[in-house]
C-alpha cells in the first residue's frame, strides 16, 4: 500500500483500465459459462443490503426472514411445502453442504465413519472438493451410452459405507438431466441419503416442464430425495454469489450444528461465518420481480435459440453430442480434432469451453447470447471447416 491518500477520480480510472481486462458479457462471445449478467433490478436491491450479516441473525432479523422467504419460495417450486437450508455462495457452497449433512447423519445414526459418496462421471468437480473437506472417499457411478447414471452401475456400487448418492439435473458439461425417480428409489428402499444437484437446471426444468416441455421429475416430489442444490446466480439471473441449498428435513441442519457461542444465537449448520445477506435480498427481489410467468418465459427463449443453433450446426456439418434437453449444446466436426476447433474459435475471439466427457466444444446458451451472436458463430463455424 503506497503512503499517502490517493484520489477517489484516479482510484476510479485506474480500475475502469483494469476492468477493460475483462471480457463483457454484452459482447456475447463467452459462450461455455453458467453464469451470465445479473438482472439491473436485483444488483440495485443487492447493493441495498451490502452491510447485512447472515451470520449473525439476532441482529438482522429482517435479512434473516428474506433468506427464510427465498428458501420457501424455491422449496415451493421444487415441490416441498415445508423448506429447510439457506442462500449460500454458489454451488459449490451447497454441494458441499449436502454431502456434511449426508455424513454426519450416517456418523449419527448408522456410526458410518470411513464413508464413502456415490457420484456419477459426470459430476461437477466440487464434490471432489467436497470428498476431500470431509474425508470421504468417491465411488464413481459409470454413465450409460447416454451420458447419464447407468442405474446398474450405481447399484454395484452401493455398500455399508456409502453415506450418499448424488444425481444430478442439469449437467454441467452437456445439461442432462439423471434418471432421478429410479435412483430415488433406489435409495429410498437402501436407506442412503440422496442429494440432487441441480445448480444449473434449478431455475429452469420447473418452467420448462410447466410449458410442457417432456422433462423427467427430479424433485421433493421423489420420496427418496433430501437435498436440492439450485443456483440462483446461473439460470436465476441473481448476481454472483448466489447458491441455494434445500433440505427436506431440518433434522440435516441440526446434525451440522455447532455452538456460536458469542452470536446472537446459539448454533450455526452453516459453513461460513460471516455471510452475506445482499444474494437472499436480490435473489428474493428477482424471484418476485419475474414471477413464474416471467422465469417461463427466460426458460422459453433460450430454449428456442438453443434449437435455432443445434439445427444451425447440424446444417454446416457439425455433429452434436446429444439432443439437448437443456440450453446446453455440445458438438464437434466429424474432421477436425476437438482442441484445433477450439483454438480456431479462440482466434476468432470467442470465449469457448471444452467438455471433457466426451471431448466437445461446449455452449451454454445464456441470456447473454443473443440470436444475432449466434448467427455470426455459425457463420464463423461454416468458414472454419
Ligand atoms: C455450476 C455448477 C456447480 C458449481 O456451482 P458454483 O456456483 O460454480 O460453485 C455445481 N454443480 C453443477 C451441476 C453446476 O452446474
Amino acid at each position: 500500500m503506497q503512503d499517502k491518500p490517493i484520489d477517489k477520480e484516479d482510484i476510479l480510472k485506474e480500475l475502469a483500465e483494469i476492468h477493460e481486462l475483462d471480457y463483457d458479457y454484452a459482447d456475447g462471445r463467452i459462450l461455455g459459462s453458467m453464469c451470465t449478467e445479473a438482472h439491473p433490478f436485483a444488483k440495485e436491491v443487492y447493493c441495498k443490503f451490502l452491510d447485512t450479516n447472515l451470520g449473525d441473525p439476532g441482529l438482522f432479523k429482517g435479512t434473516k426472514f428474506i433468506e427464510n422467504e427465498v428458501v420457501k419460495s424455491i422449496g415451493e417450486l421444487l415441490s416441498l411445502d415445508e423448506a429447510y437450508g439457506n442462500i449460500v455462495t454458489g454451488g459449490t457452497e451447497a454441494n458441499i453442504m449436502a454431502i456434511r449433512a449426508a455424513r454426519n447423519h450416517a456418523r449419527k445414526y448408522k456410526g458410518i465413519v470411513d464413508g464413502e459418496i456415490i457420484i456419477p462421471e459426470s459430476a461437477h468437480f466440487s464434490f471432489k472438493k467436497a470428498a476431500d473437506m470431509l474425508n470421504l472417499k468417491i465411488v464413481e457411478a459409470a454413465l450409460d451410452e447416454n451420458y447419464k447414471i447407468d442405474v446398474d452401475s450405481l447399484k454395484n456400487v452401493i455398500s455399508d459405507k456409502t453415506v450418499a448418492i448424488v444425481a444430478i439435473a442439469g449437467t454441467t458439461e452437456l445439461g442432462l438431466i439423471d434418471p432421478i425417480e429410479e435412483i430415488s428409489k433406489i435409495a429410498h428402499e437402501n436407506n442412503i441419503y440422496f442429494h440432487v444437484d441441480a445448480a444449473f437446471g434449478g431455475f429452469s426444468i420447473p418452467f420448462l416442464k410447466e410449458l410442457g416441455y417432456d422433462l423427467p421429475v427430479f424433485d421433493f416430489s421423489l420420496p427418496g430425495v433430501c437435498s436440492i442444490t439450485v443456483d440462483p446466480h446461473k439460470m436465476g439471473l441473481a448476481p454472483i454469489p448466489a447458491g441455494g441449498i434445500i433440505f427436506r428435513k431440518e433434522e440435516y441442519l441440526e446434525v451440522m450444528a455447532v455452538d456460536s457461542p458469542y452470536l446472537t444465537v446459539k448454533t450455526q449448520s452453516t459453513i461460513v461465518g460471516t455471510r452475506l445477506g445482499a444474494s437472499s435480498a436480490a435473489t428474493y427481489a428477482i424471484m418476485k420481480y419475474f414471477g413464474r410467468q416471467g422465469y417461463c418465459k427466460l426458460a422459453a427463449q433460450l430454449m428456442e435459440n438453443t434449437q435455432f443453433f443445434n439445427e444451425g450446426l447440424k446444417e454446416i456439418g457439425y455433429e452434436v453430442i446429444c439432443e439437448p434437453e437443456l440450453n446446453i449444446v455440445a458438438f464437434n466436426h466429424p474432421n477436425m480434432d476437438t482442441d484445433v476447433l477450439a483454438e480456431k474459435l479462440e482466434d476468432l475471439d470467442w470465449k469457448v469451453s471444452v467438455a471433457k466427457c466426451p471431448r466437445a466444444i461446449r455452449v451454454v446458451l445464456m441470456n447473454h447470447i443473443k440470436k444475432e451472436h449466434l448467427k455470426k458463430l455459425l457463420e464463423d463455424l461454416k468458414e472454419i471447416y
